[in-house]
């Protein structure tokens, strides 16, 4: 059914080329023979069409369009619906065509260029794209502005993060970026995806550099303070980074267990392990997370005994039942010693099941198109939207 209504698209664009044609022509006062000759090949198209021949009437439809000058929108139209169609070799050529033309409008022509670069793009010739984008975007014509979109959507593609920069920001000097939410976010993105390696390679003063920038157009943004406190705790700033953790806890809680060990680490390094308990206390009175209580319980169990987790998370699966946390109950019971082999084997069979349900439950999930992934991605591998992804609400409740 999607054919028939890109057929009737297809219909209503020639048919609109041919009328604008025919008035063009009277206009102009053009020889009778030309409207006889669109006539009969718009006829002829339509025969193809009839005869569920798609390929021979596109091809006769462009010929048809090619005799008039007046209907360059019309082939704008007809390219952009090949190209949709998956027919990109043919929108080039009909995009390479009309940039052929003679004494073309400007107007028009950036027109074409950009649609005959979005045809390279859906072709995987980005080369070629980015080349044509470049020019559009280093003149000052009304182009420029989507061409730069075009182009930090190729070098976003190929992970070019610098030039992906620079493009953004040009973009956001215009008014009609500069307070856009999502531009700003994806400068920080590619800031943050910088500063990512650089931290991998240990140049972290350079990675600070990026962050700090990337902060400019978003204060606070979520990966920009994960890989702050990173940052801070990897440069022996563990009071800066227990600070980012503790802010991280509170704006963004379902984030903060992928910072529990960090934040350990720092407290750990300070020598306060037991401020870090009673942070972690705190959080888990708020939310009870069951990654944070599990943690929680493993730090009693070897700091008071198995005896002391157990009663701890007996107390908390009344409160809010968990498979996390009825899976840990059961191996702190399995590791009491007061069961027989059957029984402990029993346990090992329930624990094992309840761990096999949770781990279906845990991960992330695009919050626009539904996409599920074991990791978190911060640009969605399905919809390629940024900040979509978030923990699973469920997380092995
Ligand atoms: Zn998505």
């Amino acid at each position: 059914m999607e054919g028939v209504g890109i057929y009737a698209l297809l219909l209503v664009a020639i048919c609109t080329g041919w009328l604008l044609g025919r008035s063009g022509s009277r206009s102009i006062k053009a020889p009778p023979r030309l409207t006889r000759d669109i006539s009969h090949e718009y006829f002829a198209g339509l025969n193809y069409l009839v005869n569920d021949e798609p390929d021979e009437a596109i091809d006769t439809f462009i010929k048809a369009l090619e005799v008039n000058g007046e209907t360059v929108e019309t082939h704008l139209a007809l390219g952009a619906l090949l190209r949709r169609r998956g027919k990109v070799d043919k929108a080039i050529k009909v995009h390479q065509a009309l940039l052929a033309r003679p004494g073309l409008e400007t107007r028009l022509a950036d027109g074409a260029r950009l649609q005959l670069a979005k045809d390279y793009i859906s072709g995987g010739l980005l080369d070629r794209a980015e080349r044509l984008l470049k020019e559009l975007a280093q003149g000052e014509s009304q182009g420029k502005w989507e061409a730069l979109t075009l182009l930090v959507s190729i070098y976003q593609l190929e992970k070019e993060w610098l030039p992906a920069i620079t493009c953004t920001e040009e973009l956001l000097t215009h008014s009609a970026f500069r307070r856009d939410a999502e531009w700003n976010a994806r400068a920080v993105h590619y800031h943050c995806e910088l500063a990512e390696r650089l931290l991998v390679e240990g140049q972290l003063s350079e990675a600070r550099r990026k962050l700090r920038k990337g902060a400019e157009f978003q204060r606070h943004h979520l990966r920009g303070s994960l890989l702050t406190a990173r940052l801070e705790h990897e440069s022996g700033n563990y009071n800066a980074a227990i600070r980012e953790c503790r802010r991280i806890a509170e704006h963004s809680p379902r984030f903060f267990t992928q910072l529990l060990d960090l934040m350990a680490a720092s407290y750990s390094k300070l020598g306060q392990d037991g401020e870090f308990i009673k942070f972690l206390n705190g959080f888990i009175d708020k939310r009870a997370d069951p990654v944070a209580l599990q943690l929680m319980s493993r730090l009693i169990a070897e700091t008071e005994g198995v005896g002391r987790a157990i009663q701890y998370l007996r107390r908390h699966l009344v409160a809010q039942p968990s498979l996390a946390t009825a899976a840990q109950l059961l191996e702190f019971e399995a590791e009491s010693k007061q069961f027989d082999s059957a029984m402990l084997s029993d346990i090992e069979k329930i624990r094992e099941v309840l761990l096999t349900h949770q781990a279906n439950q845990l991960g992330f999930q695009c919050s626009y198109c539904g996409y599920e992934a074991r990791q978190l991605h911060w640009l969605c591998p399905g919809c390629h939207r940024w900040d979509s992804i978030q923990p699973k609400l469920e997380n092995g409740r």
